[in-house]
């Protein structure tokens, strides 16, 4: 890190370079998204693999928030989501890996950003392997490591209803668990009693949001504590003390969307922190300006802008970050 980085790590915000971009490289985007995708000889690539639907699905909605999928190779795509399919109902990030619902959930969703269709009996088979992952007390498990997080929650819900079987899993005890991570403060955490976080109330939110049981929160009180990651910069930020990064900018917003209060944010400071994330040479959006661009940042970053109405994008859906287009009728809000 270099020495301005420790100052910026000390005062938890960044300064924007003056030679920072200032409007949305789209091209340049599109062109980085088709590359990382297309190159699967590249170190990235090869060492992605544990993660790989998951960057499937970030490059697939980068594309269609793009209005650019047509530039992504469908049928290579889709087969090879296909093959991550395991015999217990899940997907993994790769053939061969044990199912985990992130995949799951990003496996669903690359299939209807395509528009495929998902016949029956694999959306039964589907509904049970996320029916596994619900706990005696309403949580959820990820995988077999049986960790559980407010996000697996949300990525279980939100499967459960792309796939249209929204009754499979017990949405009482879902409820309940998430109202049991609901701190003073207006925000969520991973499981009772932890610290606050943007990601979480976002999951937390969003699985409100999918069940129709938004009145169990203070809408205010929530969307205060999420106004509160705005930094001087106009990046937001995770949590208090934290340094801005561009993937809050859609966790922070896309919850601010779904309870109605996007004008809690400073959009105009906020844009001007997301543009500079954008690296004018390579294409792609980094965490923060001058850092390495990646799908990831790129996706949250377009998608957030997205939320603030840009006319060369789709219209992006803030429940499942996926465009209205391409959940048509599957769309709540
Ligand atoms: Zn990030």
């Amino acid at each position: 890190m270099s020495f301005a980085g420790l100052l910026d790590f000390a005062r938890k915000d960044i300064d924007i370079p003056a030679s920072s971009p200032r409007n949305l490289l789209k091209d340049v985007h599109s062109q980085f998204i088709h590359q990382y995708q297309a190159d699967h000889n590249s170190y990235m690539y090869i060492m992605s693999e544990h993660l790989r639907v998951s960057g499937i699905y970030w490059c697939v909605n980068a594309m269609d928030l793009s209005k650019d999928l047509e530039k992504m190779p469908s049928q290579e795509i889709i087969e090879y989501v296909k093959t991550c399919r395991n015999s217990d109902g899940g997907y993994g990030p790769a053939p061969g890996h044990d199912s985990h619902i992130l995949h799951t959930l990003c496996a669903v969703q690359t299939l209807l950003i395509f528009g495929e269709t998902i016949d029956s009996e694999t959306s039964n088979e589907i509904a049970s392997y996320v029916k596994s992952l619900q706990q005696e007390d309403g949580s959820f498990v990820g995988d077999i490591a049986g960790e559980i997080d407010t996000r697996f929650t949300m990525c279980s819900l939100a499967t459960c209803h792309l796939i249209n079987r929204p009754n499979t899993l017990n949405i009482q005890k879902a409820i309940e668990f998430i109202m049991r991570c609901y701190n003073t403060d207006g925000g969520f955490g991973t499981r009772p009693g932890s610290e606050s976080h943007a990601g979480q109330v976002y999951c937390c939110v969003g699985s409100l949001a999918i069940t129709g049981r938004l009145e169990e929160i203070n809408r205010d009180r929530t969307a205060e504590w999420l106004a509160f990651r705005q930094c001087e910069s106009g990046g937001l930020n995770g949590r208090p003390e934290k340094l801005p990064d561009v993937c809050y900018s859609w966790w922070v917003l896309a919850s601010l969307a779904i309870l109605g209060r996007l004008d809690f944010i400073d959009e105009k400071k906020m844009k001007r922190f997301i543009f500079a994330c954008q690296d004018d040479e390579t294409g792609g959006f980094a965490d923060r300006p001058g850092d390495c661009a990646d799908p990831f940042h790129t996706v949250f970053g377009i998608a957030a802008l997205s939320l603030f109405g840009d006319e060369t994008l789709e219209p992006v859906d803030p429940i499942f970050c996926m465009t209205k287009r391409s959940l048509g009728k599957l769309s709540i809000l």
